[in-house]
C-alpha cells in the first residue's frame, strides 16, 4: 500500500527532527485498531489536541496476534491502515512488530503519549516516556466502546435463527381472480396447482405468508367477516393438502382512503416483520400484479412477478418471472 501518512521508523524519526526543531509537540498513541469504532475517534481526536503532531504506532498483524491470540487481526493490517490515515487527525501512522510500545518510544520520544484509562498512572510507558522529558495523558476512554464488546454483539446476533419468509399475493397467484371480487367462499377457486406449490413451498425453511389488498370491503362489495371465512376456508384446503400458512395481512381500504398498507405501499410487509422478525432481503415476494412487484422490490424483498412480463413503459422489474406458482416454486427451491 502506497499511503503518504504510512512512515518507516527511519522516515518518521527524519520527520519528528525537522518538528521538533520548530518546536512542535509530538504526540504518539498506540493500539491495534483492529474494528475502528466509536471509541477510538474521540481517543484520537482527544490525543490529536494534546500537541501538533499525532503519530498512531500501530501494531503490525504479527504482534497482535502474540498477545490477542489466533482470533486477531480481523481486519489484516493493510485495511486498518488505510482506515486510520483516512482520519483527519491523524497525521502519520508507523507500525511496529512488538507486543508493547517501549521500543519504539524510545527511538521517537514524544513530548506526549496517549494511554487508555485501563493501567492508569502505573502505566508502562511511563518511564520511557519521562526518561526522555515527555509526558504520560491519560485519554477519557469511552466506556462501552470496545472492539471485544462489538464483536460480542456480532456472536449474539447471528447466534439467532434467521427468519426468512415467502410472501404470496392472493388472488391470481393463489386462487383465480374475479372482476366483481372473490366476495364469499363459494367464489374462491384455487389456481391449478397452487396447492401442490404451497405443500412444496411449507417444506422449505420459510414462513409463508400472504399479503393481499381486498379493496372490495372499501368499496362495500363485501364484508370483513365474510373475508375472513374465506380465508378460513383457503387455510384449510391447504392444510389439507398438506401445506401451511402462518400469517394473512389484508388491506381493507379504499384506494382513495390514502392507507399505509395497500400495496404497492410495503405497510403490510413491515407489519409481518415486527410479528415475526423477518430479515427481508432473504426473503421472496410472489404476486401477478405490477403493484407486487413495486412493492417488493421498494421492500428489498427477492420479488417474482407471476405470468406475463411487466409493460415497457415500468421501470421497475422483478427479479424473476415465472408462468405460475409452481415454476416460482422452482426458481425459489433451487437458487435458496
Ligand atoms: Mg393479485
Ligand atoms: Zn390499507
Amino acid at each position: 500500500m502506497n499511503n503518504k501518512k504510512n512512515k518507516t521508523l527511519s522516515q518518521i524519526l527524519r520527520i519528528i527532527k525537522v518538528f521538533k526543531k520548530q518546536g512542535k509537540k509530538i504526540v504518539t498513541y498506540n493500539g491495534s485498531f483492529d474494528i475502528l469504532h466509536l471509541g477510538h475517534l474521540k481517543a484520537i481526536k482527544e490525543a490529536k489536541k494534546q500537541g501538533d503532531i499525532l503519530i498512531i504506532l500501530l501494531n503490525t498483524d504479527e504482534s497482535i496476534r502474540m498477545y490477542k491470540g489466533l482470533h486477531h487481526p480481523i481486519n489484516q493490517e493493510n485495511s486498518r491502515l488505510e482506515m486510520l490515515a483516512c482520519l483527519d487527525d491523524v497525521d502519520y501512522i508507523v507500525t511496529f512488530d512488538d507486543i508493547n510500545p517501549l521500543e519504539i518510544l524510545s527511538k521517537i520520544q514524544p513530548n506526549i503519549h496517549c494511554n487508555g484509562s485501563d493501567w492508569g498512572k502505573s502505566c508502562i510507558e511511563r518511564s520511557v516516556v519521562e526518561k526522555h522529558g515527555g509526558k504520560i495523558h491519560i485519554l477519557n476512554w469511552q466506556n462501552g466502546f470496545s472492539t471485544s464488546n462489538l464483536i460480542k454483539n456480532i456472536l449474539s446476533a447471528y447466534s439467532r435463527p434467521e427468519v426468512k419468509a415467502i410472501f404470496l399475493d392472493r388472488d391470481g397467484t393463489i386462487n383465480i381472480p374475479r372482476k366483481d371480487y372473490v366476495q364469499k367462499v363459494d367464489h374462491f377457486r384455487f389456481a391449478t396447482g397452487a396447492l401442490n406449490a404451497l405443500k412444496k413451498l411449507s417444506q422449505a425453511d420459510y414462513k409463508i405468508i400472504i399479503i393481499t389488498n381486498q379493496s372490495g370491503i372499501g368499496r362495500k362489495v363485501f364484508k370483513e367477516n365474510e373475508l375472513k371465512k374465506i380465508h378460513q376456508y383457503m387455510a384449510l384446503e391447504v392444510k389439507k393438502s398438506g401445506g401451511r400458512i402462518d400469517a394473512i395481512y389484508y388491506c381493507p381500504h379504499h384506494p382513495n382512503d390514502n392507507c399505509n398498507c395497500r400495496k404497492p405501499k410495503i405497510g403490510m410487509f413491515l407489519k409481518a416483520v415486527k410479528d415475526f422478525n423477518i430479515n427481508l432481503s432473504k426473503s421472496w415476494f410472489i404476486g401477478d400484479d405490477q403493484k407486487d412487484v413495486v412493492a417488493g422490490r421498494y421492500a428489498n424483498i427477492k420479488t417474482i412477478k407471476l405470468g406475463e412480463k411487466m409493460p415497457a413503459h415500468l421501470k421497475l422489474k422483478p427479479n424473476y418471472y415465472a408462468k405460475n406458482l409452481i415454476k416460482a416454486v422452482k426458481i425459489i427451491t433451487n437458487e435458496k
